[in-house]
């Protein structure tokens, strides 16, 4: 069967579905790929590498979408994008069923099979290898930390130089999940001093580990709502949580809120009031912005200066570091479509059996599968 790789079209998105390393692995599996003209140029691979890795460059999207039997991409496709595949095809990315659903209704209506990435049963060790959330979510953090370096007037990490002494930067880590440990790790390594703290009490052994100090808010409360993800907390603990998180803003010189409660909009965790009490120089990076953000004064999409603050509220944050993000999805793409054809013949099979692919099969053959039922688990 034909792979397709069109260019992503949405604004500002750098990435690409698949890189040319994974162009030939997917070769070796027994397919043929093929990627629109242009579709890697963003994320600095070029047509030429492609073809050196056993690719077809096709002209535009028309022709690519004709080639292909099986669709990879980044981003949900556009409902003009949808009419393009053709019936029967499969498509494997980022979908969203609960957030699109004409998408899904078109989906279903061009009889195509919808592979959503955003919905592998990520509880299952077998899918680690294939979850994207996981390695864009790392890619995220390490970038908002460099936003933040980026945004700040002064080293990250203490120095002793004949002009001076210098002190160590001081970061504040809001939610400890995926990103925050990634963004954790990468102050750390930069040399700041960091603190964080997260709802779900059982990540401090982790952020420790990671180099940094767990701050605990000083309310009793299970944060755990089922899965590994947070729930909505009590009066009672969000305003203890407020009291600790205003003196750390008022001592901290950065900021990265990352929390985020599955079903339900960002909680708001730092209010208009702590960004004013914070130093003139300090920065914010608000990866809940897509959500509604952590923070009041955030802006989605936009850099904005508040009462002397930084507070960067980028919705774009594994696309700006795009050959990284790109080279990881490709790879969790890659090992979905080793489970998919584990004949090795070029052909996917879309085994029901399987509770990672069962969980990622949003449609199958035109007909509705989301949402799947709970995998089972070992
Ligand atoms: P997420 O993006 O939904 O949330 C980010 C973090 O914010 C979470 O740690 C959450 O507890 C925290 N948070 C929510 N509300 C908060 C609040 N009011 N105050 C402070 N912190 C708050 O989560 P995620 O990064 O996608 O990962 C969540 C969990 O899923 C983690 O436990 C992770 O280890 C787990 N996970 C497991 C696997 C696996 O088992 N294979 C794979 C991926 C993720």
């Amino acid at each position: 069967l034909w792979i397709g790789v069109p260019r992503e079209r949405a604004a500002g998105e750098k990435r690409v579905a698949t890189v040319p390393e994974v162009v030939a692995k997917l070769v070796k599996l027994g397919f043929r790929v093929a990627i629109e003209s242009g579709a890697g140029d963003a994320a600095n691979f070029a047509d030429e590498t492609y073809v050196a890795a056993g690719a077809e460059v096709m002209p535009d999207a028309a022709a690519l979408y004709a080639r292909a039997d099986i669709v990879f991409r980044v981003r949900p496709p556009t409902l003009a994008e949808v009419a393009q595949l053709r019936e029967g095809a499969t498509l494997i990315g980022f979908i969203w069923p609960a957030q699109n659903p004409e998408l899904m209704a078109a989906l279903q209506a061009r009889k195509v099979t919808a592979l959503a990435i955003d919905c592998l049963p990520r509880q299952l060790s077998r899918a680690q290898k294939m979850d994207a959330l996981t390695s864009m979510a790392g890619v995220s953090g390490y970038r908002a930390v460099v936003e933040a370096a980026n945004a700040f007037g002064r080293f990250f990490n203490g120095q002793i130089t004949a002009a001076g002494k210098v002190p160590p930067a001081k970061v504040f880590i809001a939610g400890a999940g995926v990103a925050g440990l990634a963004a954790i790790g990468t102050a750390a390594n930069l040399g700041a001093i960091v603190r964080a703290n997260d709802t779900r009490a059982e990540v401090a052994d982790q952020v420790k580990s990671l180099g940094g100090e767990f701050v605990k808010v000083d309310y009793e409360e299970e944060g755990s709502g089922g899965g590994g993800y947070a729930k909505v907390m009590s009066e009672g603990f969000q305003a203890a949580q407020r009291a600790m998180y205003a003196q750390q803003a008022a001592e901290v010189d950065i900021i990265i809120t990352t929390a985020l409660i599955p079903g339900k909009p960002a909680p708001k965790l730092i209010t208009a009031e702590m960004v004013r009490t914070m130093k003139p120089g300090s920065v914010i990076v608000d990866m809940a912005a897509e959500q509604g953000g952590n923070c009041e004064l955030t802006v989605p999409g936009e850099a904005v200066v508040r009462h002397g603050v930084t507070i960067v509220g980028y919705t774009d944050l594994a696309s700006r570091l795009a050959r990284q993000s790109s080279t990881l999805y490709s790879t969790n793409l890659l090992r979905l479509t080793e489970e998919l054809c584990k004949t090795k013949d070029g052909v996917i099979h879309v085994n029901f059996d399987d509770d990672a692919i069962r969980g990622l099969t949003v449609i199958k053959d035109g007909e509705l599968s989301w949402p799947a039922p709970p995998p089972k688990l070992p």
